[in-house]
């Protein structure tokens, strides 16, 4: 679980947290800003920003403490060196008595770590064997490398934070006591959450300190600031910006090349710099916020200055133990690249999102920034990669509701649709959709029957509703009846219609036939090729006749329908095989139609997933999805025998099994990925491209199956990292 929560209701997406978020760590779905925990470094910038105090750190440590000190157990606190910023006009001691008063049985300062921790690192400078060293006490800082910059991950130094190595002294002097920090820090949470060490039990922030002393009743007193003994105990100036530098030249005559930087914009900005070779420090102190009197949970109302005054007073006041010897502690540590390759979409990919949102032509990127993203580009990408949704955008969004306004009080003005509509129903601009539609609209000009054929999916009785609502007849009903799904007897009734006592279990009154209910509009008989002989029989006497009776009736009702049949049997074969009557045939065939399967215009299929996905995320009411590259190749493939209807089964199935934005190749039924493996139509190119292609297709592979982590990649690819991240940039995958 993040350390880093998001309050659903308070979420008012306002984008703030993404915008601010320095790891891209804030995924929005279904319009909620959540933290993706793989991502976060838990610096805790969304909640200093978060207007609405929709995210909140995690506050089960508060619990935890709870526990521990109402039990039998010893509980130690370390209090980070900050905290005379956070408890301004508080002194030292009172802070301490209180904290025992709540039942804490030992206070420990966090500059025990640091009196630990920094002749590590002057033994590390002076024997040079690393040629840049990362100073890893910011548990943010580290985040970042092993999440984001995993290419300075040997920069770091292997050794333990102040609060780790504070952590293993408390530990050694009361081996059983639980270990609690409280700090300003929300990253120390999760650095002693996923140490497997188990050396912190707990992590307090200042503002969840201060929230347990109100909790037990205790009221630290205020008073005057600490007595002023005119020498800085140096430990105590690590909260600053700096504080590790002024530490490290303590040793005589040792002067290497230090140096700091201290605040998020810094902090990247270096990170940046030195993964791409730009600077190599000897050394350098990096915080992620301006020394750790900044740090977000610090809860205090004074600024920057004041905070750094109220640490530097303290560290003048006189010492408990100035002559303590601190044992020797092993502080080594070890990191791990924890980064997860993001997918990147191809240019064909971001122009599809894009366009989603209107933004046709270089000049519709407003680059507006409302979105959380600097540029629209940068928010397609991160649509792509899951991390936004496609209608995150302001203007789009004013321009849809301003749109649909109109929309509705167009439908409200007009009581017709106008007829040109109904041919948008068909969707594609194949040559033979082109032509189909040519030919619907003759076919609407006349009153002759029709008969419609095509495999089964085609749209056979989308193209006899086009007709019908082309035609002069559209104000009046379209009635369609599946010939192959009643039995004969039930087939005849629901026809004609049957008078009352025609049959037993025949309603009172009788019933209309469909050939009654379709008076002065169109009947469509479905599936005709499956309409039994004696049927056959009656049907013909009524296209001849134009009259028929009811089921059990005597008088003759006359037809005033027009009739149109679709089948996807070949009836002229069926006639030949005694099946169909010819005499029948003729009759339908007047006017024939004939629907081109799916795989006779593939160009159309894109179109026809546009339209299914716009259709349907809008009918769930679900964020609207893009294909990505690879999944319509396989689609372009697959040569559907169910034709359309197939398709729109797929597209349906694919948004149901897409998390995020974009259909990947994964939502397809295994019949159509296993397409993926098809290579005899491959065209004959250069070795070179080839293996190019080959590697890439491999390198992407394997990134997914180890979910991006890069040692594992190169693991199983049998190359080294070094190799590994060089085949990244030069395929522009990084
Ligand atoms: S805690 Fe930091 S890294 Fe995590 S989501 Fe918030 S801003 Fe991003
Ligand atoms: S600078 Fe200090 S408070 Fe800020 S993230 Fe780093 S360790 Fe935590």
């Amino acid at each position: 679980m993040a350390v880093v929560q998001t309050i659903k209701e308070r979420c008012q997406t306002c984008y703030s947290c993404i915008r601010n978020c320095p790891a891209k760590a804030i995924k929005v779905v279904e319009g909620q800003a959540t933290v993706v925990e793989e991502r976060c470094v838990s610096c805790g910038n969304c909640v200093r920003v978060c207007a609405q105090k929709a995210k909140v750190v995690d506050s089960r440590d508060m619990d935890l403490v709870k526990g521990f000190l109402s039990s039998d157990q010893t509980v130690v606190i370390m209090l980070a060196p900050s905290f005379p910023a956070a408890f301004a006009g508080v002194a030292a001691d009172h802070l301490f008595e209180a904290l025992l008063a709540m039942g804490f049985a030992h206070v420990e300062e966090v500059t025990t770590g640091v009196q630990l921790t920094v002749p590590k690192y002057q033994e590390l400078l002076e024997k040079g064997d690393q040629e840049c060293v990362i100073a890893s006490y910011c548990p943010a800082v580290v985040g970042l490398i092993e999440k984001h910059y995993p290419q300075l991950i040997s920069y770091l130094a292997p050794i333990d934070s102040a609060v780790t190595a504070t952590g293993k002294y408390v530990k050694k002097k009361f081996p059983n006591a639980k270990v609690v920090l409280a700090g300003p820090c929300i990253a120390k949470k999760e650095e002693a959450r996923s140490d497997k060490r188990h050396i912190i039990d707990a992590v307090l922030t200042f503002k969840e300190l201060k929230e347990l002393f109100s909790q037990a009743g205790i009221e630290v007193p205020k008073s005057k600031t600490e007595k002023n003994v005119g020498e800085n105990f140096l430990p105590r100036l690590f909260p600053l910006p700096g504080g590790l530098i002024k530490n490290l030249k303590l040793v005589d005559g040792f002067i290497p090349e230090l140096a700091s930087v201290e605040g998020i914009d810094n902090c990247l900005n270096i990170l940046q710099n030195m993964s791409q070779g730009k600077v190599k420090p000897r050394f350098i102190d990096i915080l992620f916020c301006q020394g750790c009197i900044d740090g977000p949970e610090i809860d205090s109302d004074k600024d920057l200055l004041t905070r750094k005054a109220l640490v530097f007073d303290y560290a003048q006041k006189k010492l408990n133990n100035p002559a303590r010897k601190l044992p020797f502690l092993d502080l080594t540590r070890t990191y791990s690249d924890q980064s997860r390759q993001l997918p990147y979409p191809s240019e064909n990919e971001i122009r599809k999102i894009l366009k989603h949102t209107y933004k046709i032509k270089p000049e519709d990127e407003l680059n507006c920034g409302a979105c959380g993203y600097n540029t629209c580009r940068e928010k397609a990408i991160a649509v792509y990669q899951g991390l936004a949704e496609i209608d995150m955008c302001l203007p789009y969004l004013l321009h849809k509701s301003r749109g649909e306004i109109e929309y509705y009080r167009d439908r409200l003005k007009k009581t017709v649709t106008p007829p040109s509509h109904y041919l948008d129903a068909i969707i594609g601009e194949s040559e033979v959709i082109k032509n189909l539609k040519r030919t619907v609209e003759k076919a609407a000009k006349s009153d002759s029957t029709i008969l419609i054929q095509g495999e089964s999916g085609v749209g056979k009785e989308m193209i006899a509703l086009a007709v019908h609502n082309l035609s002069n007849r559209r104000n009046k009903p379209f009635i369609g009846i599946n010939c192959a799904a009643l039995p004969e007897l039930l087939l005849e009734s629901e026809l004609f219609g049957y008078e009352e006592g025609a049959f037993t279990g025949a309603r009172k009154g009788g019933k209309l036939g469909k050939f009654e209910l379709a008076e002065g509009g169109t009947i469509l008989l479905d599936e005709i090729g499956d309409l039994p002989l004696s049927m056959q029989a009656k049907l013909l006497r009524v296209l001849q006749e134009r009259e028929f009776e009811r089921v059990g009736g005597t008088s003759t009702i006359k037809l005033n329908v027009r009739v149109m049949a679709a089948t996807n049997r070949d009836l002229r074969k069926l006639a030949q095989e005694g099946k169909f009557r010819i005499d029948l045939f003729y009759r339908l065939n007047v006017l024939p139609i004939s629907v081109p399967p799916l795989r006779a215009r593939t160009e159309d299929i894109p179109l026809l997933i546009g339209h299914f996905i716009e259709k349907l995320t809008k009918d769930k009411n679900i964020s609207p999805k893009i294909v990505a590259d690879e999944t319509l190749e396989l689609l372009l493939k697959y040569d559907w025998p169910g034709n359309v209807r197939e398709l729109e089964n797929i597209v349906e199935r694919a948004i149901y099994l897409t998390e995020g934005n974009v259909i990947r190749e994964d939502c397809l039924p295994p019949h159509i990925r296993e397409l993926r493996g098809y290579s005899s139509g491959q065209s004959i190119k250069p070795i070179k491209e080839a293996v190019r292609e080959i590697e890439k297709q491999l390198i992407t592979e394997a990134l997914k199956a180890t979910k991006g982590n890069k040692v594992m990649t190169a693991k199983l690819l049998g190359i080294t990292r070094v190799t590994l991240y060089q085949k990244l940039k030069e395929f522009n995958m990084e």
